[in-house]
């Protein structure tokens, strides 16, 4: 009984998604577009809602604001993520997985120029910035709600838009581990499943198959990690140097903070990434009980509670001094 309750969608974000399905079927263009320094959510939601809208033989683009990881390569239909002219008016723009305007790239102007913003999301730093937005916190990835709405469009689910949500949903979940995975999560990757994804496939392509260049630069990064607050929080930096020592790229940093988080007296997991002169990424990850979406809204960035990230303009050591001293207060 209390099962069938969870399983159920909130009436309002159901009636949201009627609605932006209305203006979808009267769009004659459509934009879909997410955020900068794409992840698995972002990618895998992009590729299945641009399948399903090209399904319902609507003129969809599906907008590139930045490099796709070379890992992601294997998911079906990838070449529909691509560079696109900006135009000045637009019919529709759906932006996915992304907590506020700024974090669309490119894609901002787009969606400034576009008469109407469909906003689906699950950040709970979402500034709302849509005409619709479907934003639920509780989903456990942009691809969970993706799939409900997919399901609500005249369109069945194939085996490719499957494998894109599949995608969408291990990744932000750290493979069903973290705790934003629900009953219903378990729910939709068993419908998924069920469509005749390739789940050993899929899961080779996403977590055994890291380059050595990876490896390496892991190894490299973890040797100079710092320990503060008790062993309860760990700091690791990647430079442009330890990058070229290794011949790696910055996506290659991609698992090295979920590294820190697994060690057993950590709470807090920061990464700093020097993208830049003065432009440092940092990432958040913690375990149980701070709130780095908090930490990260105060620097601009957002994210989760647990999981989130921002960027500080300054030099590497004043970015790890500055955020260094937030999170001690988030300890206090
Ligand atoms: P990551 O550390 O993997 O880059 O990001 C962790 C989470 O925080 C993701 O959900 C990501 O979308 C969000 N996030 C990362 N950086 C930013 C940022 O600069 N601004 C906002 N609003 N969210 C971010
Ligand atoms: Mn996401």
């Amino acid at each position: 009984m209390m099962r069938k309750e969870e399983n159920r969608m909130d009436k309002s974000l159901e009636n949201l998604m009627y609605r932006a399905i209305e203006i979808i079927y009267e769009a004659e263009s459509i934009y879909i577009g997410s955020h900068v320094q794409p992840d698995g959510d972002n990618i895998g939601s992009l590729l299945a809602l641009g399948m399903a809208l090209k399904k319902l033989d609507k003129n969809v683009k599906v907008l590139k604001v930045d490099n796709i990881p070379d890992y992601y390569e294997f998911l079906p239909k990838i070449e529909l993520i691509r560079d696109y002219e900006i135009e000045d008016n637009l019919d529709l723009f759906i932006a996915l997985d992304s907590s506020d305007m700024e974090r669309l790239g490119i894609g901002g102007q787009f969606a400034k120029n576009a008469n109407t913003v469909i906003n689906i999301d699950h950040h709970i730093s979402n500034t709302n910035f849509g005409d619709i937005n479907i934003v639920s916190p509780s989903a456990a990835a942009t691809g969970e709600l993706v799939y409900e709405f997919i399901n609500r469009l005249d369109v069945e689910i194939d085996v490719n838009m499957a494998t894109c949500l599949y995608t969408a949903i291990s990744t932000d979940t750290g493979s069903f581990m973290y705790s934003n995975t629900s009953y219903k999560t378990h729910l939709i990757a068993a419908e998924l499943i069920k469509i005749g994804i390739d789940t050993s496939y899929i899961n080779i392509n996403l977590y055994q198959k890291k380059s050595l260049e990876r490896t390496r630069l892991l190894i490299d990064v973890l040797k100079n990690m710092e320990m503060h607050l008790d062993n309860r929080l760990g700091i690791v930096v990647v430079t442009q140097e330890i990058l070229n020592n290794n011949n790696a790229k910055m996506e290659d940093t991609e698992g090295i903070i979920s590294f820190i988080r697994d060690i057993d007296t950590i709470e807090t997991a920061c990464l700093l990434k020097e993208m830049g002169e003065n432009e440092v990424k940092i990432s958040l990850r913690s375990k149980e009980w701070v709130d780095v979406s908090k930490i990260c809204t105060k620097f601009k960035g957002g994210g989760h509670k647990r999981a989130a990230g921002c960027t500080l303009y300054m030099e590497i050591d004043e970015a790890k001094d500055t955020i260094l001293e937030e999170i001690e207060m988030a300890f206090r």
